[in-house]
C-alpha cells in the first residue's frame, strides 16, 4: 500500500511580496515554502503511514532549487521523493500540469489499497484545481475538502466540510483526496529525519522519463498545452482610509451619513 502525495513549492507570501514590472510574481527573489495545505496532506499519509506501514511518496513538479524542500519532506517522515522537472514542462497552466502530475502518479503507480492526497489550495495559483483534474485524468473517484479520515478495510470514511456543515462521504480505494488545515497538525522534522532524509530515494522524472505515457503530449503540456491565458495582471487600487465612529449613538451617525449620501 502507498500513499501519494502532491506537494507544491510556494513563494513566502508573509515577508515582502516581489511584483516585476509586467504585474507577475518575481519568483526567483523570494523565499520558497511548502504550501501550507500540502503538509496537512502529507500528515495524513504519514498518519496512514502509522497505523498501516504504507510507503509515503511525495511527488513535486517544479524547477531543480525543489529538491531542497522535498529533502524536508523526507526529514519530516516521508519514505520516496519524486521531482518532476523538465524544461518542457514551463508555463503549465492547471490542465498541464494537472496532465503531468497524473502521468507522474502513474509511473509511480496507483495500486488497489493506495490513496493519492493533495491539498486543497495552493497558495501562489489558488485555483484548487489541480487535486481534482488529477482524480479525473487518472479516473480515480475523489473527496474535496477532507477534515478527517477513518480507514476501514478497503474503504476511507472521510469527512467532508460544507460551507454550513460536514458531509460524511464513503470511497473506495484507490482514491485521491484533497486536504484542508483543520484535517491535521503537521508534524515537525525529527532530529532522526533530519539525519536520514540524504539516504532516502529521490528520483527525477524528466520529459523522456514520461513521454510514453499517453497523456504527455507536446500539445498537452507546457505553455503550448495550457488552454488558459493570464492576458493582464494587476494590483487593485487601495481603498481610501475608513472612518471610525464612537459615541453612543454610532447607529443615528451611520445613519445620518447614509441619508447624506442619499442612500437611504
Ligand atoms: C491561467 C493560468 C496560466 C498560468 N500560466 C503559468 C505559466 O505560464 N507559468 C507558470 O509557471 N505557472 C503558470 N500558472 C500557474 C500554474 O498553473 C500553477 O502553478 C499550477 O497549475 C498549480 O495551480 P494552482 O497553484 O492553482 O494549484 P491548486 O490547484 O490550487 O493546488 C491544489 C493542490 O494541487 C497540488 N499541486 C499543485 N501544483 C503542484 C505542483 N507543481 N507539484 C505538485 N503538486 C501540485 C498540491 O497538492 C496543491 O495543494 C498559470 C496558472 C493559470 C491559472
Amino acid at each position: 500500500m502507498k500513499a501519494i502525495v502532491c506537494v507544491k513549492q510556494v513563494p513566502d507570501t508573509s515577508g515582502k511580496v516581489a511584483v516585476k514590472a509586467d504585474g507577475t510574481l518575481d519568483r526567483a527573489s523570494m523565499a520558497t515554502i511548502t504550501n501550507p495545505d500540502d503538509l496537512n496532506a502529507l500528515e495524513a499519509a504519514l498518519k496512514l503511514k502509522d497505523e498501516t506501514g504504507c510507503e509515503v511518496v511525495v511527488v513535486t513538479m517544479g524547477p531543480p532549487p525543489a529538491e531542497g524542500m522535498l529533502r524536508e519532506l523526507l526529514a519530516r517522515g516521508a519514505d520516496k521523493a519524486v521531482l518532476v522537472s523538465g524544461r518542457e514542462f514551463g508555463g503549465s497552466d492547471t490542465f498541464a500540469t494537472s496532465q503531468i502530475l497524473a502521468a507522474a502518479v502513474n509511473k509511480i503507480g496507483v495500486g488497489p489499497e493506495d490513496v493519492v492526497f493533495c491539498g486543497r489550495q495552493a497558495i501562489d495559483g489558488d485555483t484548487a484545481q489541480v487535486g481534482p483534474q488529477i482524480a479525473e485524468k487518472l479516473h480515480l473517484p475523489q473527496v474535496t475538502y477532507v477534515a478527517d479520515i477513518q480507514k476501514d478495510g478497503n474503504s476511507l470514511t472521510v469527512k467532508r466540510m460544507l460551507e454550513d456543515g460536514y458531509m460524511m462521504v464513503k470511497v473506495q480505494t484507490p482514491c485521491l483526496l484533497t486536504c484542508i488545515k483543520e484535517l491535521n497538525q503537521p508534524r515537525y522534522m525529527s532530529v532522526n529525519g533530519i539525519f536520514t532524509c540524504y539516504d532516502k530515494p529521490m528520483e527525477v522524472f524528466d520529459y523522456n522519463a514520461l513521454k510514453d505515457d499517453p497523456l504527455i503530449e507536446v500539445d498537452t503540456i507546457g505553455l503550448k498545452g495550457s488552454p488558459t491565458n493570464v492576458f493582464k495582471s494587476f494590483t487593485p487600487p487601495q481603498k481610501g482610509a475608513g472612518t471610525m465612529l464612537t459615541g453612543d449613538d454610532t447607529a443615528a451617525q451611520l445613519a445620518g451619513i447614509l441619508a447624506k449620501k442619499h442612500l437611504i
